[in-house]
């Protein structure tokens, strides 16, 4: 048995609030959300960041990326072909970025202005 958390969820194992899915990729919803929207989009194979995804399999990263943004569309964070009233899609790597989950996900942020530069 794996001890990714991500992995668990993919299994069953562990609870997940799913909002979305196709054969490959899983969102759901956020434990600790920083926004109204905040959505976690992953492969529901493991590759620790978005790094070693691309490397890996670059049609999977493009198939999460689509994933995200069908999520925001489904959120209603954007309409038809326009970017009103927008999102923000993060993916942290590493201790410098953020990552305490080494199983990447693409954060969906939306439903309030956001603000620029993040802290
Ligand atoms: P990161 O810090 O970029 O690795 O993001 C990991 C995210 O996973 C954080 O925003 C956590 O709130 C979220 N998280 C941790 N455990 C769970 C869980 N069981 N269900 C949903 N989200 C989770
Ligand atoms: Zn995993």
């Amino acid at each position: 048995m794996t001890d990714c958390l991500f992995c668990r969820m993919v299994a069953g194992e562990i609870p997940a609030d799913v909002v979305h899915q196709t054969d490959r990729v899983l969102a759901f919803r956020d434990i600790n959300p920083q926004a109204p929207t905040h959505v976690l989009v992953i492969p529901k194979e493991h590759h620790a960041t978005v790094g070693a995804l691309v490397e890996a399999d670059p049609v999977l990263l493009s198939d999460v990326v689509a994933a995200a943004h069908a999520v925001a569309r489904q959120e209603g964070l954007v309409s038809g072909e326009g970017a009103e009233p927008g999102y923000r899609l993060v993916t942290n790597t590493g201790p410098h970025g953020g990552q305490t989950v080494d199983h990447l996900h693409l954060h969906v942020l939306g439903g309030r202005g956001l603000g620029w530069p993040p802290g």
